[in-house]
């Protein structure tokens, strides 16, 4: 039997027009947040026994999935499996679906390192630039150019990347909110945890009392962290009050996100002041970025804010030459947010 378990973020829509139980997992989820460290916290929202991994079993999975959660997830990130990728497009149909970068890239070396030879190690590099594209007109108008440099416009590994670029460049993934992940090792690593306490001889009420105890275990986890970061407190000092108010309100994994992003605003310059046209400062050729910000709205080519669900360093410098203090409510996310001691 396979062990095969779903995980999937569940964007402010679902969180605020859900029923109760799912509230308090998501709110279970922040309120444990609470120790400085760039580790979000897995929410275990179900797991499921497979006695096989076919078509069919995945369209139980997919539809069991949506029906105890009573909606269907926005994003769902799994490995190239061609029957989880058809149960999720039947069950799943309004679900985005990525895959996971890493499953594609560990197969390259069997793929083209005998015919690359010596220049395997630059067309991975060149793969990397166009995977982290941030517009598909780039990804298109690129793409065709770093094959034919390779001589691999008919090589059928690259032929099938191309069919399936919508399920792994970020190009096609950034407008969706994956709360940054573009890999499944989350999920994977829960899966090992969960498989340390069973074997083949485990039955099947046994199983479900050992996915308990292991559930306990992860949660002891969480509630040490707490313990050990309320030591800890904090006595940080902010040089600006964007910081400060992201401090007060964002949960520690957010918060640190936003840290990074803001410890690198002023890296950059702005090279077209009516536009908003920001460049990195070190390298006049450097990629430029387009924010746009009215006063209200604030949008930038990168699309990190819709991938990741925290500010990018872009928006934030423009904010800061704005003189902008005060970061706009919807670009603090609630499931991002540390829940108020009124709902507790
Ligand atoms: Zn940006």
């Amino acid at each position: 039997m396979n062990l095969s378990s779903i995980y999937a973020y569940i964007t402010l829509e679902l969180i605020q027009h859900n029923f109760v139980s799912n509230y308090k997992v998501v709110r279970h989820r922040q309120q444990h947040q609470t120790s400085r460290t760039t580790v979000i916290p897995t929410v275990l929202f179900g797991c499921a026994l497979l006695r096989n991994e076919t078509r069919i079993a995945f369209c139980w999975l997919m539809k069991t999935f949506r029906s105890l959660m009573k909606k269907a997830p926005k994003t769902i990130l799994t490995d190239q499996d061609p029957w989880m990728k058809e149960a999720t497009s039947k069950e799943l149909s309004s679900t985005k679906h990525s895959f996971c970068i890493w499953h594609i890239t560990s197969k390259f070396s069997s793929w083209f390192n005998a015919i690359l030879r010596g220049e395997y190690a630059k067309w991975c590099s060149d793969f990397y630039e166009l995977y982290k594209l941030e517009t598909r007109e780039d990804f298109e108008h690129q793409w065709p150019q770093v094959v034919a440099r390779y001589n691999l416009q008919s090589n059928k590994h690259v032929t099938g990347l191309y069919e399936i670029r919508n399920y792994w460049a970020l190009a096609y993934l950034c407008d969706y909110f994956f709360g940054g992940m573009t890999t499944t090792g989350r999920s994977e690593s829960i899966n090992a945890f969960i498989k340390r306490f069973i074997n083949s001889h485990t039955s099947l009420s046994d199983f479900v009392k050992q996915v308990d105890v292991a559930i306990d275990d992860i949660k002891q986890k969480e509630e040490h962290d707490i313990v050990s970061a309320k030591c800890k407190g904090s006595n940080a000092k902010f040089m600006s009050h964007l910081q400060e108010q992201a401090h007060s309100v964002l949960t520690p994994f957010s918060f640190q996100k936003f840290q990074e992003e803001f410890e690198r605003f002023a890296q950059y310059s702005i090279d077209h002041e009516n536009d908003n046209v920001l460049r990195f400062y070190k390298d006049i050729n450097s990629r430029k970025h387009e924010v746009f910000w009215d006063g209200k709205i604030a949008t930038c080519s990168c699309k990190h804010f819709e991938f990741w669900g925290v500010l990018c360093r872009h928006i934030l410098s423009i904010f800061i030459h704005k003189d902008c203090h005060e970061i706009p409510s919807n670009y603090l996310p609630s499931w991002f947010m540390v829940v108020s001691s009124s709902t507790n």
